[in-house]
């Protein structure tokens, strides 16, 4: 595909937005989503080349029945959906002390959301040829190793993730649907203290989206290799 048209949630800043830079310095149409159209718009800017900005809110439907029917309008079609939003709102909370409506709302974005946003761009991957979704997963929703601590809210929506994309996969054996883990990067969720930088934690979103053959499928991925859920 020469010029794929690929859409990334969340894109203003951190992975997202150096994923849309990696995207676009490829060639690819790329539609940089945020909650906020001004931020789209600034992020959008910042980078150049063919990149559409689009307010996007994963857990609002009429927001993305309106992103899909822009995409329709000025691509026709959508070859690659990164699901890269999410929300980190119990970082070191113990799960005694955690809020059952933080966990709610925690779901409500890093899983519904995405499985919201997936929903409404099924019509437009289906016209691709070669149709990807990555769903942007963690560490920390993976079961292998034993039990992580640090953000159960959180790890419990990651490890739900992982068996959507499961699901996906599944339901969808013509699209590439894959779990992916950036490693702990700098970013506002990440904080300074991490040792990736947002572009490294990029690599594997853009690898998956362009390199990476259609045949990978239903997996956990990190620095381009298989890892286990
Ligand atoms: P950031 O917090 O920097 O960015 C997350 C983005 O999610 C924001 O730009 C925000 O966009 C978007 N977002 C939040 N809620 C919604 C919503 N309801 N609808 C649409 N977008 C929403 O995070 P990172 O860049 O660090 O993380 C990106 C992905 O990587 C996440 O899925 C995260 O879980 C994962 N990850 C990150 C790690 C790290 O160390 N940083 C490690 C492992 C995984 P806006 O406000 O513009 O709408």
């Amino acid at each position: 595909m020469t010029h794929p048209v690929i859409l990334v949630t969340g894109a203003t800043r951190g992975i997202g937005f150096e994923a849309v830079r990696q995207l676009a310095d490829r060639g690819c149409h790329v539609v940089l989503a945020s909650r906020d159209i001004r931020r789209a718009r600034q992020a959008a800017l910042s980078i150049g080349g063919s990149i559409t900005p689009q307010q996007l809110d994963i857990t609002d439907d009429a927001s993305l029945r309106a992103a899909a029917q822009e995409i329709s309008r000025v691509h026709g079609r959508l070859d690659v959906l990164a699901n890269n939003s999410a929300i980190l709102l119990d970082h070191y909370e113990s799960l005694q002390s955690l809020k059952p409506e933080s966990l709610r709302e925690t779901l409500d974005t890093n899983l519904i959301g995405t499985f919201r946003a997936t929903l409404a761009m099924l019509p437009l991957l289906e016209k691709s040829v070669a149709p990807r979704i990555i769903n942007v997963s963690s560490g920390a929703g993976q079961l292998e190793g034993g039990p992580q601590p640090w953000a159960p809210a959180y790890s419990i929506s990651k490890t739900a993730l992982n068996m959507l994309t499961q699901q996906l996969t599944a339901a969808l054996p013509n699209m590439m649907v894959n779990s992916m883990c950036p490693g702990w990067c700098r970013t506002e969720m990440g904080g300074p203290g991490a040792p990736r930088t947002a572009s490294e934690g990029a690599d594997t979103l853009v690898w998956l989206a362009l390199d990476a053959a259609h045949s990978l499928r239903g997996s956990f991925i990190k620095e381009r290799q298989v890892i286990p859920w």
